[in-house]
This record gives C-alpha cells, sequence and structure tokens, in this order.
C-alpha cells in the first residue's frame, strides 16, 4: 500500500542513511534524475550533483535541517536540470537517516530566467536612455528631503548652474534658492506645482520648467524635474524677432510698392518683366492700367503682342529680335489697341538682363505718350494751319501788290513816255513830279511787300553766278543820275583784288545797296556819295566783302541809331515831311543781312555825315571770264531790222511797251492771250518774245512750254522774255523752269527792258 502510493506519488522522494548513502529513490526520483535505484545506491546519487557545491551539500544538509533550496543537476545524458530539493531528519533523528523530496523546477527556472534577462535588459536600455536623457538634455532631477537637504540630483542641466551630478547633495535647497522656496513649500504640502522660473546667470538670463511634486516615498520629500528652456526661450524670441522683421520687410515692401504705384500712375510710367527660364511675365499695376487689362489678366510672352495692330505688332517685334541680339536696350514708339478697344500711344523699352552671356530675362517700361503725341499732332496741325495762313497772306499781298502796281505801272510807263515827247519846260517840271510819285509810291509798296515776306520767314536767298563789276555798274548807272540832278559827287570803288565773277543773291545785294544809296543821295545836299568795296579776305574758295556807303549828308544822331533800323521808323519826326518814306528801307536792309548772318553798323552824327558798312560772304565762281556787258544802259541804239512779239493783255503795257520798242525801231506784233501768242510764233517768225505772265484763256507760261514742245529746233531757240508785275523773288525760278530766258519787272523801266531785248539779239 505505502509503495503504491509512494509510485504514484508526483514528486521524487529519496531516502538517504546518516552517512547520507542512498538507500531508496522512488519511480518519480528515478525519472527526475535518469537514475536508477542501483545507479543511486550508496554515493551513486552523487554523481549527478555538480562538483562544486557538492561538498557544501554535504556539509549544510546535516546542519541546516530541514534544509530547502534549489540546485541543479546534471543528469548522465549531460542535460542540466534545476530542482526543488528539501531534505529532513528521518526521525527526528539525523543518525537514522534523511528523507528528502525532489521536484523538478526546469521549466518555471527557464521562464524565470528568461523574463530576468529582459527584465535587467530593461533596466539596462532604461538607464541608457536616462543617462543619455540626463546628460544631454538641459535637465535636472532631484530629490529634497522634507528638512529642505538635498539627497539626489542628476543631469546635464546642472551644468547650467555650475555644478556636476550629485554635487549639490547635502545642501539646503531653500538656502540655495530662496526665490524659489515658495514652490518647494508648496510641493512639500502636497501639490505639484508647474512653473517657469528665470534666473540670471553668468550675467545672462536663464530661463527653467520647474515640476516639483511629493516624494511618495519620502514624506514631506520632494521630487523635482527642472528643464532648462533658455535656448528654447530664446529660439522663441529670435523667432519673433524675424517674424516682426520679416512683418516690417513686408510692410516695407508693401509701401515701396504703394509708392511704385503711385509714382507709375503718376508718370504713367508701367513696368514688366518675363523669365525666359521659368515662362513667366510680371506687370506692374500702371502697366494693366495703361492696357485696360481687368485684374485677373495672366500676361503672356504672346498675348501682350495682341494690343497691337499688324504693322505695329511686326515693328514692334523686329524691335525685341533686336534687343535679344544685341543684348542692348531698345527704345520704341507704338500705337495700341487696349483690351477696351481704345487707341493709345506708348513709349517703351526693352531691356534685355544678361547672365553669362544669355538674356534670361526680359524687363521693359512702358509709358502712356498718347497726351503728348495729341499734343504734337496739334501743333502740327496748328503749325500747319498757321503755314496755309501765312500763305493766303502772302498770296494776297501778291494779289493786291499786281492789282496796284498795274495802274502805277500805267502812271509811270505813261510819264517816262510823256517826258521823251519833249513836253514844255512847266509841263516836264509836272511830269518829274509825277514821276517822282510814281516812283515812290511803287517803292513804298515793293518796300511793304518785302518786308512782309521777310518777317513770314519766306525769303530764300541765290546762289547765283555774277560779274561783280557789271554789277555795281548797274548800281551806279541807276543812282548817278539823281546825283548829278542834286550836284553831288557819287562814287563806287572796287577793290582790284577781288574776283570778276562771285557766287550769291545779286538781287538781294542790289537791293540793299539800293536802298543805302537812295538814303545816301536822299539825304545829302552837298559834298559826295561814296560805295566803297573791298576784300576783306579769301579763304578757300570764299571771299569776305567790306561794303560801306559814306555820305556827307545830314546825318544821324546818335541816340536814334539803334532807333532807325526798327520798321515804320525814321530819325525825326519831319523827315517824311521834307524827304518822303515809310521808315521801311534800313529795317529791310538789317533783316536781308541778319537773315545772311551779317549785320549793319553806322559811323554817323548830327552834320557830320553818315556811313553804313557791312561784310558779306559770297562764293567764287569757277567761271572768271564772262561777257562784259552792261546791264543797264542810257544810249539806245536802234534795233531795226528785229521783230518782236509782245504778248500782253493789259492795253496800258501794250502801249508803254510800244512806244518804247517804236522808237528803238523794231518791228512790233501784238497777242492778247498766251494762245493767241503761241499761233502767231508758230506762223510767223519773231527774233524775240516778250510774254505777260498772268494771261486771260491762256497764262504765259503754259503758252511758253507749248512754243518749246513744238519739235522744231527754230521754238527751242526763239527768245522769250517774261514780263512780271510779281516781286516775288521766286518767280525767276519759276519762270526758267516754264522754259523762258529771262524776265522783265514791270513797270518798265526803258533802260532794262532795252538791255535784256539787246542781251537775246543776235546782233
Ligand atoms: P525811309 O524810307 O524813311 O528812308 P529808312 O528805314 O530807309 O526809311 O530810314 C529810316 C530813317 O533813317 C530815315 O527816315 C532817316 O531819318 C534816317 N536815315 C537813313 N539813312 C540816312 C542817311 N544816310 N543820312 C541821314 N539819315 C538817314
Amino acid at each position: 500500500m505505502f509503495r503504491a502510493i509512494n509510485d504514484a506519488l508526483p514528486v521524487g522522494i529519496f531516502v538517504l542513511d546518516s552517512n547520507l548513502r542512498c538507500i531508496y529513490i522512488n519511480p518519480r526520483c528515478q525519472q527526475i534524475t535518469g537514475l536508477s535505484l542501483e545507479q543511486s545506491a550508496n554515493d551513486g546519487w552523487l554523481r549527478i550533483v555538480p562538483e562544486d557545491v557538492r561538498s557544501n551539500i554535504l556539509e549544510k544538509w546535516p546542519e541546516e535541517l530541514p534544509y530547502r533550496g534549489e540546485m541543479q543537476l546534471m543528469l548522465p545524458d549531460h542535460s542540466v536540470i534545476w530542482v526543488n530539493v528539501l531534505v529532513t531528519a528521518f526521525e527526528e533523528d539525523p543518525a537514522s537517516g534523511y528523507l528528502g523530496t525532489l521536484e523538478d523546477i526546469t521549466e518555471r527556472k527557464a521562464t524565470e530566467a528568461t523574463r530576468l534577462r529582459r527584465l535587467r535588459r530593461d533596466n539596462r536600455d532604461k538607464s541608457r536612455i536616462l543617462n543619455s536623457i540626463t546628460s544631454t538634455l538641459p535637465l535636472i532631477i532631484y530629490k529634497v528631503n522634507a528638512k529642505g537637504i538635498v539627497t539626489s540630483s542628476i543631469g546635464a542641466g546642472l551644468k547650467s548652474f555650475g555644478f556636476h551630478d550629485h554635487e549639490i547633495v547635502g545642501r539646503n535647497f531653500f538656502e540655495m534658492y530662496p526665490e524659489t522656496a515658495d514652490i518647494f513649500r508648496r510641493a512639500m504640502a502636497g501639490e505639484v506645482v508647474r512653473d517657469v522660473s528665470s534666473y540670471i546667470i553668468d550675467g545672462k538670463e536663464a530661463f527653467f520648467h520647474n515640476n516639483v511634486f511629493p516624494d511618495p516615498n519620502n514624506k514631506g520629500g520632494i521630487i523635482g524635474f527642472v528643464l532648462d528652456i533658455t535656448s528654447v526661450r530664446q529660439a522663441e524670441r529670435e523667432l519673433m524677432e524675424t517674424n516682426a522683421d520679416l512683418q516690417k520687410a513686408r510692410r516695407r515692401l508693401e509701401r515701396a510698392n504703394l509708392l511704385l504705384d503711385a509714382s507709375q500712375d503718376l508718370s504713367k510710367v508701367g513696368g514688366w518683366e518675363y523669365n525666359f527660364k521659368t515662362g513667366k511675365a510680371y506687370g506692374t499695376k500702371q502697366m494693366f492700367a495703361i492696357y485696360e487689362v481687368p485684374e485677373d489678366f495672366v500676361a503672356t510672352y504672346d498675348n501682350m503682342f495682341d494690343f497691337y495692330e499688324e504693322d505695329e505688332r511686326r515693328i514692334l517685334k523686329e524691335k525685341l529680335a533686336i534687343a535679344l541680339e544685341t543684348q542692348m536696350p531698345v527704345v520704341f514708339e507704338q500705337r495700341l489697341i487696349t483690351y477696351k478697344k481704345n487707341r493709345k500711344w506708348i513709349s517703351g523699352t526693352f531691356l534685355p538682363m544678361v547672365e553669362n552671356g544669355q538674356v534670361m530675362m526680359m524687363r521693359g517700361a512702358v509709358m502712356d505718350i498718347t497726351k503728348r503725341k495729341e499734343d504734337e499732332l496739334e501743333l502740327v496741325k496748328a503749325k500747319n494751319t498757321a503755314e496755309v495762313a501765312a500763305l493766303a497772306k502772302q498770296q494776297f499781298l501778291s494779289n493786291m501788290s499786281h492789282e496796284i502796281r498795274t495802274p502805277i505801272n500805267a502812271i509811270i510807263g505813261m510819264t517816262h513816255l510823256l517826258i521823251q515827247e519833249q513836253p514844255k519846260p512847266e509841263q516836264k517840271e509836272m511830269l518829274e513830279a509825277l514821276k517822282f510819285s510814281g516812283d515812290n509810291l511803287l517803292s513804298l509798296i515793293n518796300d511793304i511787300l518785302d518786308y512782309s515776306k521777310i518777317e513770314s520767314g519766306k525769303i530764300v536767298f541765290e546762289e547765283v553766278d555774277f560779274n561783280l563789276r557789271v554789277f555795281l555798274d548797274g548800281i551806279r548807272q541807276s543812282h548817278n543820275l539823281q546825283a548829278e540832278e542834286k550836284g553831288i559827287r557819287f562814287e563806287v570803288r572796287l577793290d582790284d583784288t577781288l574776283p570778276s565773277v562771285i557766287v550769291g543773291d545779286s538781287v538781294r545785294l542790289a537791293q540793299i545797296l539800293n536802298n543805302l544809296i537812295s538814303n545816301a543821295v536822299k539825304f545829302t545836299q552837298k559834298g559826295s556819295v561814296e560805295v566803297n568795296i573791298r576784300q576783306y579776305k579769301q579763304q578757300g574758295s570764299d571771299v569776305w566783302i567790306d561794303f560801306s556807303v559814306a555820305d556827307t549828308g545830314i546825318g544821324i544822331d546818335p541816340s536814334v541809331h539803334d532807333h532807325i533800323f526798327e520798321s515804320f521808323t525814321q530819325a525825326s519826326a519831319d523827315t517824311t515831311r521834307r524827304f518822303g518814306g515809310t521808315g521801311l528801307g534800313l529795317a529791310i536792309t538789317k533783316r536781308l543781312l541778319q537773315l545772311q548772318d551779317s549785320d549793319i553798323s553806322l559811323d554817323s552824327a548830327q552834320g557830320k555825315g553818315s556811313v553804313f558798312s557791312f561784310r558779306l560772304v559770297f562764293g567764287i565762281s569757277a567761271q572768271q571770264h564772262t561777257k562784259n556787258f552792261s546791264s543797264i544802259v542810257t544810249q539806245y541804239d536802234s534795233l531795226k531790222g528785229h521783230s518782236v512779239l509782245l504778248a500782253e493783255d493789259n492795253e496800258v503795257n501794250v502801249l508803254v511797251a510800244t512806244r518804247f520798242m517804236q522808237k528803238w525801231e523794231m518791228d512790233i506784233d501784238l497777242a492778247s492771250n498766251g494762245q493767241e501768242a503761241v499761233s502767231k510764233v508758230l506762223q510767223q517768225h519773231y527774233d524775240i518774245v516778250l510774254m505777260d505772265l498772268q494771261m486771260p484763256v491762256m497764262d504765259g507760261y503754259e503758252a511758253c512750254r507749248l512754243i518749246r514742245a513744238m519739235p522744231e529746233p527754230r521754238f527751242k531757240e526763239i527768245p522769250i522774255i517774261a514780263l512780271t508785275a510779281s516781286a516775288m523773288a521766286e518767280i525767276k525760278g519759276k519762270v526758267i523752269g516754264a522754259g523762258m530766258n529771262d524776265y522783265v519787272t514791270k513797270p518798265f523801266n526803258p533802260a532794262e527792258l532795252y538791255s535784256q531785248i539787246r542781251k537775246y539779239l543776235t546782233i
């Protein structure tokens, strides 16, 4: 029964004698130890007890009864097991032997060991983490007991306070940090306190986040957990400052943008930019305002060209291409059609932005110049209107002068004729007075016409070859008579060194000299009038000539020297009464010289005579040898045998001209208009034709053109002299242009008419 129970027991049972020799092991024990009854008998069981504990067991067991312990066994198959052993004395007397139980706890031990290993590893990891935390993070962990004495302190944060781990252990916290005493007291009283305090460390403000709470294992004590947040605070502050800076910058940018917009708005200048790399375009507010595009308009490289008409677009693209190629700024003025279909003028620039030799970006400015362009167009219009008005005025004057000159021509012409008809002496005197008044009236009209022409800037100076000596002969002859009549000596002196043929405007030079000489003769009662022409210098193909007209007349008070060159002014109030005149002569003279970059000077005093002088530059003609004939003659040789056709519609002019030509014994034929003149020239041979310009049916120009257009050579050769009442200088060009040889102005001066006819007749 006992054996049966013993066999069935789940616990191993063994019996040792008083000498620790094995007497019995039950089957379970045999199972656990792997030993049979025989194998374990006597000292056999000791083989499974590891040698290092064997002696220990042999000594300890008898003394520490009942012995309870765990131990390892090494089984015959070399496996190691853990067993729980209970050894008691058999029947209370150790001498009678021992009874022991054996329990296999290998499995339990194994799980325990892994748990332990895991626990150890966990602890190791935790402490490593804690270490790294406490040694790297600005952290302090400390314990303070109820008396305020620090019992433990670790953490890199201690360094901020100048301590190492545990260095403050043993010191009184209240004394060390009185400023945080309140927090400690509250925590000691059981409260969990969290707060941020600041300390001055090394002259710098440092911030700490305190977490203080009661120590659960130490009544009245506290555990503190401090985090140094100075750098966080610093970063925070910097961030705030950066933010403030950013905001400031943004505000500045906004202000700059506002200013840009305002100034662009004022100046009507817009700006834009196109990035070739990103393909992005940007335009300022004013740019969009100029193009009148809506706010959400997206400008691109292409669509900005849509605002131009085809031709304008082509030009603009060409300019852009130039800017791209030359990498230099290009300026343009273009017409634009805005988004709202308004027409505008813009002036703009392409400004290439070059990087590493490549145009990376194109910038530009656009200015609305519509107003300026409109003003310019207005100005052009106004100028045109003014020009048209001036032309109309001149046309009017020309017409008027024609209208007035025609009757004057008649008066002067008839007077000429009458004087030559051997009148009675008292009649001659009256006729001379009539001629004087007529001449005066004519020169008055010529002066007014001339002056208005000069003032309207219409005067053009000719560049024509003329023989200076012949020219001066003419001048001399036209004043000789008058001087002779007054009994004053009149002389024209010419410097021998002067070239014979010079290039310039002889008509204007004659006008100037005639003005000065006629004044000199007019204001001189006795003595002389001297005209001096001297060469000042020659340079290249130009010659500078000094002219002076000196008289021994009444002279001019220096106080009025400037005054007399103004229009319509005379030296004294009684001049007109005594001498006549309009006061235009000197004004015209001065203007004519000014227009040729010269001026007139006067040396005179009352009663001392006057000297007027000026200097003009002329070209020297390459053609120095010309036929030396006098243009003005006083002796009329007979022109018998020469035929002339006079085409003139004005009966008085016909009368005057025929009378003269009859005196020269010419064969005269008449035509009263251009058409008649042409048919007569075609039918008959004339030696010369005198052609009035303004005639009914067909004017002189047309008639001349028709004659010259005839195929036979004689129609090309026949001399045609124009008769003109116009004082316009341009008339000469027109006359030559129509194929005429020369012209004679009306009223006919017999000498002039004679010399012109004579010049073209082959005698
Ligand atoms: P006018 O047609 O009245 O002569 P001018 O302009 O030729 O007008 O001359 C203006 C004035 O200057 C004359 O009226 C006269 O008083 C004065 N004057 C011009 N030339 C002379 C001169 N050689 N001697 C004295 N006075 C002169």
